[in-house]
């Protein structure tokens, strides 16, 4: 078998060798504590829950180590906590709200199915760590102290852009950087900054007396180093973090430790839309993990994201969530409470080439072909390879006892369109009675035309 990455600084797949198979590993960028997470981090959370299975199933559980952080510190935490708690002093409030979004979102990714990463450092655990980094850099000349900050030089680093491949002019046209007095050139970034009153703080590193906080993009750099080591195999995170989060940590890195590489393999998941547009709170199509599990068991959601490939836009539809529904209950129905069997080398071979899970959903079709056929063997296989995939992991009771907790539907809106449709009908204007068929199938109500009438369900 061969296990082949794509990777976005080489922007080719290539054949995957660890540096050390005997401990392999793997940093993701993981959640900034505020909310309930939403639909589009689920993403990176279930693909790279993906490759590591792939990763443990190849070398070994005990030696691949998956580090997914948490970030504690960020201006939009303390923003929440004060609106929140305006009553607690912010450190206070701020403990509250991440304290619990941590919980939430710990519940929502088990949910899921996804194993829970081998380490899960916090920002806020490793501030001696970032100091280090930062008074590093200061002295190889590679960042700088101006006003109680401390910023990277990116004129320091001669191959800063190479991640996101763009030249200095079109970073500085497209990320809107903000001006700063105590910024030298306009694409340094901070390090380091003071805390204003009542915001968290610890002492400053460089001699600075006022006391401060870090940036965010210096902790994934202190937490990977501690966790992995100064270079590591793969980088994982959404492709919007490419730049300039993945650009900035790889400066920082490779700077402090003078190594021509951060990570051999940088993985990125593509974007997500609902219902093929941009998801945002102001267009009313904010979908949380949490609201999608009221309705749908993990599995049916994570299948969801895993008919797309990872690295494509992937368009999030309630349409999407239904076929992977049917396509659950029928690998359930046929693998019952049958023991794994034989992984099969075509679901291997898929997830092995890029995370191909598409093709290995297709290789899972294949096998319920045959144990519908009366194959146990094929039943059993379908079970061992759908769960490298994280899927049939539940027993059939478990997936049998589960109901949506809030489909709500207006009947009375039901009935009317059900009465319009048979009017359409009636004067054989089938344009209009499909359209209106459609349009319930869009809110989830599935019609079935008996010599009786019309009646309908709800889909599942
Ligand atoms: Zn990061």
């Amino acid at each position: 078998m061969e296990f082949k990455l794509y990777d976005t600084l080489t922007r080719e797949k290539r054949v995957f060798t660890p540096l050390d198979p005997a401990n392999v590993r793997m940093y993701v960028c993981g959640p900034t504590v505020y909310d309930f997470a939403h639909i589009g981090n689920a993403r990176p959370v279930i693909v790279f829950d993906v490759l590591f299975r792939l990763l443990r199933h190849i070398y070994g559980a005990a030696h691949v180590t998956y580090v997914r952080n948490i970030t504690d510190v960020d201006d939009k935490i303390n923003a929440r906590a004060a609106e929140e708690y305006p009553a607690l002093p912010l450190n206070e409030a701020i403990r509250k709200v991440t304290e619990k979004t941590d919980q939430q979102f710990h519940e929502d990714v088990a949910a899921l199915g996804c194993l829970p990463p081998s380490a899960e450092p916090r920002a806020t655990e490793h501030i001696a760590e970032m100091r280090t980094l930062i008074e590093r850099l200061v002295k190889a000349g590679n960042a700088y102290v101006e006003g109680d900050h401390v910023l990277f030089s990116v004129a320091s680093m001669p191959d800063y852009g190479r991640l996101a491949r763009r030249s200095l002019d079109e970073m500085i046209a497209g990320a809107r950087v903000e001006v700063a007095p105590y910024k030298r050139a306009p694409m340094d970034f901070v390090l380091w900054k003071p805390s204003k009153p009542g915001e968290p703080s610890w002492p400053s590193p460089c001699g600075i007396a006022a006391p401060g906080r870090p940036g965010w993009h210096i902790e994934c750099s202190a937490m990977s180093w501690k966790h992995l080591g100064e270079t590591f195999d793969i980088h994982g995170g959404g492709i919007d973090l490419v730049f300039p989060h993945h650009e900035n940590e790889i400066a920082q890195s490779r700077c402090a430790f003078h190594t021509p590489v951060m990570a051999n393999y940088w993985v990125h998941n593509g974007f997500l839309q609902v219902e093929g547009e941009k998801m945002a709170k102001s267009l009313g199509n904010f979908v949380t993990i949490r609201d999608l599990l009221r309705d749908w068991p993990g599995e049916t959601v994570r299948l969801a994201m895993l008919q797309t490939h990872y690295r494509q836009p992937l368009n999030w539809t309630t349409n999407g969530l239904r076929e992977a529904q049917r396509t659950l209950d029928l690998w359930y129905e046929l693998t019952g409470d049958a023991a794994p069997g034989l992984l099969c080398a075509d679901t291997l071979d898929a997830v092995a080439d890029d995370l191909n899970s598409p093709k290995a959903v297709a290789s899972l079709h294949e096998l319920r072909g045959e144990a519908a056929k009366g194959s146990k063997a094929a039943a059993g296989s379908l079970k061992a390879s759908a769960q490298l995939l994280g899927l049939l992991q539940e027993t059939a009771s478990e997936w049998a006892g589960f109901r949506p907790a809030s489909i709500s539907i207006d009947e009375n809106k039901v009935t009317a369109l059900i009465a319009a449709r048979n009017a359409a009908r009636r004067v054989k204007d089938f344009r209009e009675s499909d359209r209106i068929r459609d349009e319930l199938a869009k809110i989830g109500v599935v019609l079935k035309d008996t010599k009786d009438g019309t009646t309908w369900e709800i889909a599942r």
